[in-house]
């Protein structure tokens, strides 16, 4: 039927409108979404970097990391208080301890922060310390939990799930604006595909077609796309070439120990680098930097 209809009116059928999306449609809103964090813009042309732990693991940690990327212009921080990990033996976040400490680093530099939203009961502490809500992969379609992210009234991150397709995500993204929530951040973090030279796929096709479908902002996660630190720096590179607005990446200031997602996360002397390449690239695409 649809391709019927295509064929004998030239109608283009979108992803967004094959998944029912209205809200997150470019059709319903041709302008770039742009979440105002601070006087910052993400989305609309700038260029975001998002930085820090993968988890918050200890005062001294969180003290040496964020202080190197305050220097190098990161502003907004990551850090997970409540980690979903595959093993239940893993490390599982400090959990109330880690919000306090992001809270700290708020306090102390002057910091943005995202962390992730594990499920709804978590909502109030959780929202109270986030500026962003993160919305993690394994959680993409958790519905319940994405009607509870959408009601604290702060700008969510909604990761791909590692076997959602860009139709379903959008899904994902449209029952948070439809529960009220309009600033979603879309994050790509790669996919499962057959390969293991890689932890997961990044999909830098799903970037190129998102920014066509969707008026929402496209960060990339080279992360836990690349599993390993020394492919960090030209994934993020794909992403922000395919268009992304910018970019998530985990930073420790000893990865060798850190309690989970040692090697993918990048040193302190690797940040300088990450920046001033990505930066040197945005001008080629119609970004601009906004830190
Ligand atoms: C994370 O960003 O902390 C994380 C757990 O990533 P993902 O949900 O993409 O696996
Ligand atoms: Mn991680």
């Amino acid at each position: 039927m649809l391709a019927t209809q295509e064929a004998t009116h030239g109608v283009k059928c979108t992803v967004s409108q094959r998944s029912g999306c209205r809200l997150t449609s470019r059709q319903h809103h041709p302008e770039d979404t742009v979440i105002m964090l601070g006087d910052h813009g993400i989305g609309g042309g700038g260029l975001t970097v998002i930085a820090g732990p993968c988890a918050v693991e200890s005062r001294e940690q969180m003290h040496r990391t964020v202080s190197a990327l305050v220097e190098h212009g990161i502003w907004i921080i990551r850090g997970g208080a409540y980690k979903p990990r595959t093993s239940p033996y893993d490390f599982q976040g400090l959990g109330r301890e880690g919000l306090d400490l992001l809270a700290e680093m708020k306090r102390e530099y002057g910091v943005k922060v995202i962390t992730e939203l594990t499920c709804p009961s978590l909502l109030g502490p959780v929202s109270r310390v986030a500026d962003i809500l993160q919305i993690g992969s394994r959680n993409c379609q958790n519905y319940d939990l994405l009607r509870a992210a959408a009601s604290a009234g702060l700008p969510v991150m909604l990761k791909r799930g590692m076997a959602v397709s860009v139709g379903e995500w959008l899904s994902a993204a449209e029952h948070l604006m439809a529960h009220g929530c309009l600033d979603v951040i879309l994050c790509e973090r790669g996919i499962k595909t057959f390969e293991t030279v890689t932890r997961n796929t990044l999909d830098v096709g799903a970037v190129a077609a998102l920014k066509l479908e969707t008026h929402l902002p496209v960060l990339v996660d080279p992360s836990h796309a690349a599993g390993k630190r020394e492919l960090v720096l030209p994934l993020a590179m794909a992403g922000v070439a395919a268009g992304a607005d910018g970019l998530m990446v985990e930073v420790h200031c000893d990865p060798d120990s850190a309690l989970c997602d040692g090697s993918q996360q990048l040193t302190l002397d690797m940040v300088p680098e990450l920046v001033s390449r990505v930066w040197a690239l945005a001008p080629l695409q119609k970004h601009g930097e906004s830190g």
